[in-house]
């Protein structure tokens, strides 16, 4: 079962992995949009990590939900509203509960998704942090407690790296329009980074 020390622990995993890929993340967005992602993300991460050690957790929802708020909160940039909202809506379905299995967490993540479509707009192959959310998504639904990590780190990164082919249709590197082809988009990079520091919790 997962506990508040592990989505902690997560969390500063993610801190950490996103502090050392900052200069990488940062010229992703810099060749299809304004070279601010690695700053936007580390930022957000720094402040999650200073509110989540102020206070300690019973309810995950309410961690989830705190996490959220200070991405929405602390995050210039679309990037920050989007992380936030995914946190936020994840927050709201995990409420009140001290522990959770992977399928709630996947539960969790489906209204992660959903409020990511909803505030971005955006939909699967529009070339953003959504073309990593949701197939990775779907695939901890469908494999629950059985999950294999190894699987779905490489199953996150092929979505990941799927995301050099796609047109931008979303967010400042549509504005580019074919030309974003060929590119990763730095959200879903991000994003890979989220889901493969969970696996390490999951192990
Ligand atoms: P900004 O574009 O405001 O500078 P960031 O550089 O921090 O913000 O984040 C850019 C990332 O945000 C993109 O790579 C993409 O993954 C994501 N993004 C932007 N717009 C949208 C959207 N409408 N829906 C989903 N994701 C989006
Ligand atoms: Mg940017
Ligand atoms: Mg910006």
């Amino acid at each position: 079962l997962i506990q508040s020390d592990h989505i902690i622990k997560w969390m500063e995993l993610v801190n950490a992995q996103i502090d050392k890929q900052k200069e990488y993340l940062t010229q992703l967005d810099q060749a299809i949009g304004d070279g601010d992602h690695g700053i936007n993300m580390t930022r957000g991460f720094k402040e999650v990590i200073q509110k989540i050690h102020q206070t300690t957790y019973d309810d995950i929802g309410k961690l989830f939900q705190d996490v959220g708020m200070v991405l929405v909160s602390k995050v210039g940039g679309a990037s920050g509203p989007l992380y936030g909202t995914a946190f936020i809506k994840a927050g709201q379905v995990l409420k009140g509960k001290p522990e959770i299995t992977i399928n709630e967490l996947g539960q969790a993540f489906q209204e992660s998704v959903n409020g990511i479509k909803l505030r971005g707009k955006s939909q699967i192959g529009d070339k953003t942090m959504l073309d990593v959310w949701e197939p990775v998504t779907k695939y901890i639904q469908q494999n629950g407690n059985t999950l294999n990590i190894r699987e779905l780190i490489s199953y996150a990164r092929e979505q990941m790296e799927h995301t050099k082919e796609l047109e931008a249709k979303k967010g400042r590197a549509s504005f580019l329009g074919k030309r974003s082809i060929g590119h990763l988009d730095p959200g879903a990079v991000s994003s890979c980074i989220l889901f493969e520091t969970l696996c390490s919790i999951l192990l």
